[in-house]
């Protein structure tokens, strides 16, 4: 795939509608992590100092189509203006009023930033006509907006559709988001260890399947151990089981064993009374987990293991919290497989929201790679599926448009 990037744009005095995602942790109004907007600055700066034409959409939560204040970009303007030394103008009414003729009027100092893209049902709709309204005035549309591209939303994928295939690209934030993903599977550097965890399966399976083709090892924790082991024929007590997933289980087993993929599950757990922070807990020292008992991390014996498979990696990705990291009590297996991590000399790549947190309490961001920002988008990356969002902007299209 092949993408113009920034650079190959010609931003001099041209209008640009740039998508990014805005969407910070808020609690009532204030802004608790700003970690997203500094990293949309690099772009957001590059295009001012070519123009000063500048429209900045976004998303925040879960509005679902209806103006909420708790929703607002109206911190986010105001921290935008800061850090950017610029007057940014919140746009309400975009749906009705095209932004064009304000664009004219704007000043050297101004930038216009769209009020929440989803408090309007036709952007998680794929509207066109809204996707029309955005782009009246346009000449540029640029998406840095990685979190988002799985989703065939109207800022997303029709608003790229209103200006020609050579006034698109991609912001930096992709490109270094894709840079990084894509060297997980071209080229790869042996040994390579895949971590899995979490609780559902599902949303994993296809990565399992499509990574599978590349890696050495595949290190499973989390709840979704529990049905792996439970289809080998081990006791697992309580603990959480997908049964109506054994059969995509079991196809993982299947093409690891064809592909000679090692295949690690946990071999001791600290297991828990209950699905709660204060149950009585103990270390279970082997596979089976005796009846009444769950597991919510994984054991000390396990750490180990996985430890020195994730050190001795030349690549590693790592999807899902190994137990409960949520609570203390079941914290250590995913903290210490974030420091392993860390650790790692090799090509490292952490996904996920969960797996990033726990890199973060770990502090080990600045000692791996790459810390995709992007949870479900880089899942659908690396299984192979296409992101409407990002084949709307390649440079050849096999589609419409
Ligand atoms: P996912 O969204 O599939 O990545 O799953 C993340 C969730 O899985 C987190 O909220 C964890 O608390 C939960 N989780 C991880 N391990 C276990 C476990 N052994 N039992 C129950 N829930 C778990």
């Amino acid at each position: 795939m092949d993408f113009s990037t920034l650079l190959q744009l010609d931003l001099t005095n041209r209008s640009v509608f740039l998508r990014l995602d805005l969407n910070v942790p808020l609690i009532d109004g204030v802004i608790q992590d700003d970690t997203r907007i500094r990293a949309a600055l690099p772009t957001i700066q590059y295009i001012l100092e070519r123009t000063h034409k500048l429209v900045i959409a976004s998303h925040l939560g879960r509005p679902k189509g209806v103006v909420t204040s708790a929703y607002s970009l109206e911190p986010i303007g105001r921290r935008l203006s800061e850090l950017l030394h610029r007057d940014v103008l919140l746009v309400h009414d975009y749906a009705e009023e095209p932004i064009d003729s304000l664009l004219s009027q704007l000043g050297k100092n101004q930038l216009i930033l769209l009020e929440n893209l989803r408090f309007h049902p036709e952007e998680t709709a794929g509207s066109e006509p809204f996707a029309k309204n955005l782009m009246k005035g346009i000449h540029l549309y640029v998406n840095d907006a990685f979190g988002t591209l799985h989703r065939a939303h109207s800022s997303i994928y029709e608003a790229a559709l209103e200006v020609p295939r050579e006034n698109r690209a991609i912001g930096f934030l992709i490109e270094k988001e894709i840079a990084a993903l894509s060297q997980l599977t071209t080229d790869v550097r042996r040994p390579y260890t895949l971590i899995m965890g979490g609780s559902k399966v599902e949303d994993k399976i296809g990565v399992m399947l499509h990574l599978l083709e590349h890696c050495n090892r595949l290190l499973i924790g989390g709840a979704m151990a529990y049905t792996f082991l439970e289809i080998q024929g081990f006791p697992i007590g309580n603990s959480f089981v997908e049964r109506e997933k054994r059969a995509l289980c079991q196809s993982i087993l299947d093409m690891a064993q064809a592909r000679k993929v090692e295949i690690c599950l946990p071999i001791d757990h600290v297991c828990g009374k209950s699905l709660d922070p204060e149950t009585p807990h103990q270390v279970v020292d082997g596979i089976a987990i005796p009846a009444g008992w769950m597991g919510l991390d994984i054991g000390p014996k396990t750490i180990r293991l996985f430890e020195s498979y994730i050190i001795n990696s030349s690549t590693v990705f790592w999807n899902g919290p190994m137990g409960v990291f949520e609570w203390p009590t079941f914290a250590k297996g995913s903290l210490k497989v974030a420091e392993a991590v860390g650790r790692c000399m090799g090509f490292t790549v952490v996904g996920g929201g969960d797996s990033v947190s726990a890199v973060n309490q770990a502090h080990m961001a600045a000692r791996i790679r790459h810390v995709s920002t992007g949870g479900g988008a880089s899942l659908a990356y690396l299984e192979g599926s296409p992101l409407p969002g990002l084949r709307v902007l390649e440079k050849r299209a096999d589609h419409g448009g």
